[in-house]
């Protein structure tokens, strides 16, 4: 019984074993204590100094082989590449005692198969990724070419939009996304600069315009004076009064147009300093009563409150003086005209009011524009101050920078109101500091 469990025993175990478990891309090995082949699965002499067979027709290396034999003297079980035919193997080593003998079992499992597939994946990648490399270029080029499309037809429809073609609009195909929005913003901007270039535009038709008339009766005046040799000084005194009343009109127009030009420029500075708001309405007033005795018209004033300020004085003396310029010149004689100035709240209510024909309800909201003029014939005709439509506007825009606002609180056939809103806080805080 005990010879029956010897080596040739164990042999013959191992080789039944072997033979049930056969897989094709596995070899099997037993080695004795010695290292010596019991059984292998396939021709396996690498390890086994036994062996006569060459080199070259062994199915692993025979250093290899050993290293993985040696290894596993260390360390209980052990997993290792082996080198060897077709790719090599993967080895996994075991000892098992058998008659107080320690035996190892190797098994090797060709790494063939994996390597193949390894290669086969290697050539299909080395095919598929030039392709699919290609293949994502264009399609990216396709879609950046696409997506960059509605730019590029904005950007040249942008390029091509200039001071003359500023109504031209660039296509906005779809709002909702963002060159949609891009595009809507671009042309809201062209909608401000398109609109403000009108605004230039018929600045300069209106100025010219208006500065053609004085020109021409100044060169007409002058021909009339010049065309007879003859002429009595009386006649020439005559043409001078009109030549001078003419060219102050001339002054007062483009006066009026340079205050424009640099407040829309935002070039008009303010020079503010402390004074009493009270007092200039008094002064105003003073210096228009020879306006009111001409044409018999009584002027009150009613500004007795304090009413100190920090403000332009030069400026809102203008915007008084047209006012009142405008009172005068539409009340009728006889009638009359207030000034009153007064505190509410945080404001310096200033009110000019006159009995004249007041302002057509239709025209009251454009009286502000430039140039605009209720009554053309009627404020060309006063030669001596007949303004050009620009006088509310300045007033306006006094008011405005000064922080205020200038309105037309009333008008109808009694007469008209209008009323500027002067902030006072910065005014009593200056002063008071001061
Ligand atoms: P203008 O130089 O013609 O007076 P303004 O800008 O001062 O220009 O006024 C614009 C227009 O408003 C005037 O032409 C006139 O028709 C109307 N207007 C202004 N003030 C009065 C007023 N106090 N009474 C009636 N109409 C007025």
């Amino acid at each position: 019984m005990k010879d029956e469990a010897g080596p040739e025993t164990l042999k013959r175990a191992a080789l039944e074993a072997i033979a049930e478990h056969r897989f094709r891309d596995h070899v099997y090995v037993v080695l004795d204590p010695t290292g010596a082949l019991v059984v292998s699965s396939r021709d396996l002499p690498a390890a086994i100094p036994t062996s006569s067979q060459e080199e070259s027709s062994r199915v692993v290396d025979s250093d290899s082989f050993r290293a993985l034999v040696e290894s596993s003297s260390r360390a209980d079980r052990v997993l290792q590449n082996v080198k060897g035919e077709k790719g090599g193997y993967r080895g996994y080593v075991r000892h098992f005692v058998e008659n107080r003998q320690t035996y190892t079992l190797v098994v090797l499992q060709s790494l063939h198969s994996q390597r193949q597939m390894f290669e086969e994946l290697a050539q299909t990648f080395a095919l598929v990724i030039p392709i699919a490399v290609l293949l994502a270029s264009a399609g990216g080029y396709f879609l950046a070419y696409k997506s960059l499309a509605p730019v590029v037809a904005m950007s040249t429809q942008a390029g091509r939009i200039g001071a003359a073609t500023l109504h031209e609009r660039l296509p906005v195909k779809n709002e909702k996304d963002e060159l949609g929005h891009l595009a809507r913003s671009f042309n809201q901007l062209l909608d401000r600069l398109d609109q403000s270039f009108d605004r230039q535009r018929r600045f300069m038709a209106d100025a010219s315009h208006e500065l053609r008339t004085p020109v021409a009766i100044l060169r007409g005046e002058a021909e009339v004076a010049l065309s007879r040799p003859d002429r009595k000084p009386e006649e020439y005194r005559e043409s001078l009064a009109v030549l001078r009343a003419e060219s102050q009109r001339l002054t007062h127009i483009v006066d009026d147009l340079f205050t424009l030009a640099r407040a829309d420029a935002g070039q008009h500075p303010l020079s503010p300093h402390d004074f009493y708001l009270d007092e200039l309405v008094a002064d105003c007033t003073r210096t228009t009563r020879t306006l009111a005795l001409a044409k018999r018209i009584t002027l009150n004033c009613d500004a007795a409150e304090e009413l100190p300020i920090h403000a332009d004085e030069a400026l809102l003396r203008r915007m008084i003086l047209n006012l009142l310029d405008n009172a005068f010149k539409y009340t009728p004689e006889g009638g009359s005209v207030s000034v009153a100035g007064r505190r509410e709240g945080g404001e310096y209510v200033l009110s000019i009011t006159d009995t004249g024909p007041g302002i057509p309800v239709e025209l009251q909201p454009r009286i502000f524009e430039r140039f605009f003029r209720a009554d053309k014939a009627r404020s060309r005709a006063e030669s001596d101050g007949g303004g050009a439509g620009l006088g509310l506007s300045i007033a306006r825009w006094i008011a405005e920078a000064h922080h205020g606002r200038l309105e037309l609180a009333r008008s109808d056939a009694s007469g008209s109101t209008f009323t500027a809103y002067l902030p006072a806080k910065s005014a009593v805080s200056a002063l008071t500091a001061g």
